[in-house]
């Protein structure tokens, strides 16, 4: 094995071409700091990756298990929508990293100590015959914590998240407050939860914000 290094480039993913469809855009609530328009890149979490990561991170609780930070991956699927060249990630599962070595103040995802997750993970790839793929991670910034990307973080995202379509999602359960950035930059992306109106599970529910939804507008328009 003389000469030869794995970078990690094999096959090059180029995002299908599909329009944003109409449910995610019904009855979501977005939320960004400083964006107040939607921008080039969007992360949209569905219902059903939202339930996962309430039932992960416990939104709007404080407990000995959120009071620490946690982390997983997303998986779904990376887009671009032809009509506006808007690359949008939609997270339709959220997969804890359980085991992940944890300090108060950074989360390390190796993907070695977390063969639980990861195989998980690959479960859910394979069986969905190429339609789902990693399209980033997920960590929370617990109770007085800011949502933003430490220097540990932004590593990790340069490192293993470097392509402009994978994103990471800074969260803290107790302010209710979240974050995404994508791209080894380490940019702002719109971040948006999909919150279907007359939602039976309140553990979704609880995802509203009454954030102003400019950024809706614009994506509607
Ligand atoms: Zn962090």
């Amino acid at each position: 094995m003389k000469g030869f290094k794995v970078i990690g480039r094999s096959a090059e993913f180029v995002p299908e071409e599909r329009p944003i469809p109409a449910e995610l855009l019904n009855d979501s609530y977005p939320y960004s700091y400083t964006k107040s328009d939607p921008g080039t890149y969007l992360l949209f979490l569905t219902p059903q990756a939202l339930r996962e990561l309430d039932e992960h991170i416990h939104w709007n609780k404080s407990d000995d298990e959120n009071m620490i930070e946690q982390a997983g991956y997303m998986v779904g699927n990376v887009y671009k929508d032809p009509a506006t060249g808007r690359l949008y990630a939609v997270a339709e599962h959220m997969v804890p990293a359980r085991d992940t070595a944890s300090s108060f103040v950074h989360v390390i995802i190796g993907y070695d100590s977390n063969i639980d997750a990861t195989n998980r993970e690959m479960k859910l790839i394979e069986q969905s015959g190429g339609k789902l793929r990693r399209v980033g991670w997920y960590h929370t910034h617990p109770a007085f914590l800011n949502v933003f990307m430490s220097v540990t973080d932004a590593q990790t995202q340069k490192k293993d998240y470097f392509n402009d379509w994978q994103f990471a999602l800074v969260l803290n359960p107790q302010a209710l407050e979240w974050r995404a950035f994508h791209g080894g930059d380490v940019t702002e992306a719109s971040c948006i939860f999909v919150v279907p109106e007359g939602e039976e599970y309140g553990d979704v529910a609880v995802f509203r914000t009454s954030s102003e939804d400019s950024v809706l507008k614009e994506l509607r328009k």
